[in-house]
């Protein structure tokens, strides 16, 4: 299984699984936060492997490029925000995914976990043969369920108090930006104190997500989250291949 990262951070966010063989490739897309024509191109345009498309929420740099992949003829799970905002031409390839409903999506097995941001979202539980589970959360300030037996987290660590305090104080970060994110993103110590309380025995990695490119420190984020769990853990960028 190979996951190829397209772009995780507020300007895109697209993440493709890939499993099987070159001849019988099965690829599962993570977000539609990156242009099409880009998602294609990682794909070697071999459009038919894609199984389906997998949303967390209605902002943009998640959902922007979504209705291509509906129009395309390819399925796309989605929240009904999503769906209804889409064109009509888009609408009937789009799923609408429920909280705590499990969902078959080629070989994967999907399960939406219910987030908190500052619209409607969701994170998955994404589970494959060739990966065993891997836990998907992003663009939420708190998560309120934990799952057993994750082999691998994709988690959000958006962002360091330590580095928005300093931007805050030198006039870098505006003051009402701490409301947002208190209400819409994850904190790098709230990320590491969650994967704390998490059963983490079958974990091999820790994947971090969406970092804020003004207010996070990623060594930071890292240290902290490696600290706290004793995994290993890195921070996904746009063009990293990794094998699970
Ligand atoms: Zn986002
Ligand atoms: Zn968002």
């Amino acid at each position: 299984m190979e996951l190829i990262v397209l772009g995780s951070s507020s300007k895109g966010n697209c993440y493709l699984f890939k499993a099987g063989s070159k001849a019988k490739e099965e690829c599962l897309v993570l977000e539609a936060g990156i242009p099409f024509t880009a998602v294609k191109k990682a794909l070697n345009f071999n459009l038919n492997s894609v199984v389906g498309v997998l949303c967390s929420h209605r902002h943009g740099d998640h959902a922007k490029y979504l209705h291509k992949f509906a129009e395309t003829g390819i399925t796309c799970y989605a929240n009904a925000d999503v769906i209804e905002s889409m064109p009509d031409s888009a609408k009937p390839l789009c799923k609408e995914i429920k909280s705590m409903h499990g969902y078959k999506v080629g070989g994967y097995k999907v399960f939406v976990l219910p987030m908190n941001h500052d619209v409607p979202c969701h994170g998955f539980v994404i589970e494959h043969a060739e990966m065993g589970r891997v836990f998907f959360a992003t663009d939420t300030f708190a998560i309120k369920y934990r799952v057993a037996d994750i082999n691998y987290y994709m988690i959000e660590a958006n962002y360091n108090d330590e580095v928005l305090d300093e931007n805050i104080a030198s006039g870098k970060t505006h003051g009402v930006m701490r409301d947002r994110l208190l209400q819409s993103h994850m904190e790098a110590s709230m990320t590491a104190t969650f994967l704390t309380k998490c059963d983490l025995k079958r974990t091999k990695q820790v994947m971090l997500l969406h970092l804020s490119e003004n207010n996070s420190d990623e060594k930071m984020c890292v240290r902290k989250v490696e600290r706290a769990t004793g995994k290993p853990t890195y921070v996904l960028h746009a063009g990293d291949e990794i094998s699970l």
